[in-house]
């Protein structure tokens, strides 16, 4: 079926980038498969980098996607501890930090994200960012033991799940944040403020509208005054990374700029945090950082990559997007979109009672639903979301659940 198509690369060895080899290998790919990771480890899962891993619970090992005898199934050749530098399109090839380039037929660009950093934040050894498993390692060795001062700066996914882990191994915390609310980008500004008052509940300090003017060798400017700290982490976004396409002739905006299918151009896809494509079922283009799209779009961008080289129809990607987050003992989960100036109606249940479903409405229509230790809630809203039902039916159904 793809017999013009004999070597495919695939850069960036994390979810998206392994669902990308793993599925090239389930639609019966032959040819070549080579997958390039910058870090020195085999794909491992991150969302437990800032959950049961920092708690202390569970070890790296329990962390592999793929189980370590599993890896020589898949017949790839896997490049770990090597960057991508350089993508030569016109040469169909990508030059490797280690000197040596990779020829191509199709390609697969699944780099994820890279963390925001605070000017100086290098010089200064007690303030970390959470990316990576040499990160969480690092950050747990220093919150283990309880009784030290943890500031976090920013109050979106890393910030509260950190917090949360950091106040129940007994430590002092507390979260800065510029915005008026935590994750207001994830979930608006009123769960954003009810997510606060729990972690408030919890004795986690959380500062909203507040500026940090830099960091310091012994904490953290905020406001004018420096606030002590043993351990400072930085949870301030991530930025796509791209760096090593600037000059490659992609178009790069926050991302690979991908067309519905995630093609970035003939014969070359992107997967994952990176990728930033138009989602025909929300008419919004976007660029999605978390789980469910990453293990998705990896699927679907190698199987769009032999789909089309072997003259079939590429399947456009028009899912609901979904996340969760597990913070102190609540259960987050989202689906679908949440924008600023949504409607935001609570459906069922409230904070009170330890479980709500609120529903986001946006041009009249059924934009995203919010679960908070309500999965049974939550999740059936999908179909309403796929089926783009108007907010008022939306509200009306959530009045019925019990
Ligand atoms: P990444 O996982 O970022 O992987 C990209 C890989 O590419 C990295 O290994 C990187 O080193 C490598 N790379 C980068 N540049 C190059 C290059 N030039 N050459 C070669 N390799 C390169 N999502 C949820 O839905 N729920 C959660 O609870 C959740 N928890 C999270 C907790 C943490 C601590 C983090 C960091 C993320 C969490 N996420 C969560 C988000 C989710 O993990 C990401 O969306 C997902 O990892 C994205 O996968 P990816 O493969 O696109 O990118
Ligand atoms: P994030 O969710 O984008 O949140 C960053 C937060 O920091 C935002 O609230 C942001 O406010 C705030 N901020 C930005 N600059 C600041 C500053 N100078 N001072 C104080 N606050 C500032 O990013 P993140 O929490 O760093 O997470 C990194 C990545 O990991 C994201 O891709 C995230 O999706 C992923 N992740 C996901 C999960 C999950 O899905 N459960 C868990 C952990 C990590 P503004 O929005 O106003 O800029």
């Amino acid at each position: 079926m793809t017999e013009s198509l004999e070597r495919v690369v695939v850069v960036g060895a994390s979810l998206a980038g392994l669902r990308a080899a793993e599925t090239l290998r389930q639609k019966g790919f032959a040819g070549s498969v080579t997958v390039v990771g910058a870090e020195p480890h085999r794909p491992y899962d991150r969302p437990p980098l800032s959950k049961k891993l920092l708690l202390g619970e569970w070890e790296p090992d329990r962390i592999q996607l793929r189980q370590p005898d599993s890896f020589d199934d898949l017949d790839v050749e896997w490049k770990f501890g090597i960057a991508a530098s350089r993508l030569r399109l016109a040469d169909q090839q990508i030059d490797l930090t280690d000197g040596n380039s990779l020829e191509f037929g199709g390609l697969i660009i699944a780099t994820g994200a890279t963390p925001r950093r605070l000017p100086e934040q290098g010089r200064h050894q007690h303030v970390h960012v959470l990316r990576t498993l040499d990160d969480a390692l690092g950050i747990r060795q220093q919150i283990a033991e309880g009784g030290k001062r943890v500031i976090v700066i920013g109050a979106g996914f890393i910030g509260l799940e950190v917090a949360a882990i950091a106040r129940q191994l007994d430590n002092e915390v507390i979260v800065l944040e510029g915005g008026s609310a935590p994750l207001i980008r994830g979930l608006g500004a009123d769960m954003g403020a009810a997510i606060a008052d729990i972690h408030r509940a919890r004795g986690i300090d959380v500062r909203c509208g507040v500026t940090v003017d830099g960091l310091t060798a012994t904490g953290v400017r905020v406001d004018g005054a420096e606030l002590a700290a043993d351990v400072v982490v930085v949870g301030i976004g991530v930025v796509p990374a791209t760096q090593w396409l600037d000059d490659s002739g992609l178009e790069l905006r926050d991302g690979i700029v991908c067309d519905q299918t995630l093609r970035a151009a003939p014969g070359i896809y992107a997967a994952g945090d990176v990728t930033r494509w138009p989602n025909p079922l929300f008419g919004e283009e976007m660029r999605v950082e978390h789980w469910t799209n990453a293990a998705e779009q990896g699927a679907l961008a190698a199987s769009n990559l032999l789909a089309v080289a072997g003259g079939e129809d590429a399947q456009p990607y028009a899912p609901v997007p979904f996340f969760w987050s597990d913070q102190l003992d609540q259960r987050i989960q989202f689906l679908g979109r949440s924008a600023p100036d949504d409607e935001v109606v609570v459906g069922a249940g409230s904070v009170a009672d330890g479980k709500l479903l609120a529903l986001y409405g946006r041009n009249g229509k059924l934009h995203g639903a919010f679960g908070l230790n309500a999965p049974r809630w939550v999740m059936p809203m999908r179909k309403l979301l796929l089926e783009q039902v108007s907010f008022d039916d939306a509200v009306a159904h959530a009045a019925t659940l019990e």
